[in-house]
């Protein structure tokens, strides 16, 4: 999505619009995170203004995702939400270094001529809202080490076998007092 610098103007203005997803997909192909995927183009909300040369943007972006589960290795579908700010400064003045870094949230970026392009800077925050470790549900219990079962749908018999007898024998002494 490319704005003109010329439209923006110290009066906030809205945009809404569906960011494309296929260039997103192809990052997380090549990048460290291979678990996701995202499922159709993303909707991104933003607020821009200038005050001075410098662009100043807030926004959201919300995104469904299919991931694979770090532990059973399941696809799920899981929907992501980002809110985000950045501000753009010009390449001709871009010296960044005398910038106030500490508000963490606010990221800096460089623009150069008449048009600013918000897609990476969006796509970036999409990259950022995704947990590096996805996991299908919170209590997720994996697959089985021994035989491969996803034990979240089944279950097998190589821990049982793995349990002291005596231990069991126990358990059910305890189970029976009720
Ligand atoms: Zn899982
Ligand atoms: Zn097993």
């Amino acid at each position: 999505m490319k704005l003109h610098v010329e439209d923006i103007s110290a009066q906030v203005k809205t945009l809404d619009f569906a960011e494309p997803h296929d260039e997103v997909n192809r990052l997380l192909e090549q990048g460290p995170i291979h678990e996701y995927r995202v499922k159709r183009p993303f909707a991104v909300h933003l607020a821009y203004y200038r005050s001075g040369m410098e662009l100043f943007f807030s926004g959201s972006l919300s995104a469904e995702v299919i991931a694979t589960c770090a532990r059973c290795a399941e696809d799920f579908s899981v929907a992501t939400r980002r809110d985000f700010r950045f501000v753009l400064t010009p390449k001709s003045m871009g010296d960044l270094g005398g910038k106030d870094l500490n508000a963490e949230d606010l990221e800096f970026s460089l623009y150069e001529g008449e048009e600013v392009d918000v897609s990476p800077l969006v796509r970036e925050q999409l990259l950022l809202a995704l947990p590096t470790r996805p996991l299908c549900q919170e209590g997720c219990r994996g697959l089985c080490s021994q035989c491969g079962v996803n034990l979240n749908l089944t279950s097998c018999s190589c821990s049982k076998r793995m349990l002291d007898p005596r231990l069991e024998a126990l358990r059910t002494l305890k189970l029976s007092r009720h």
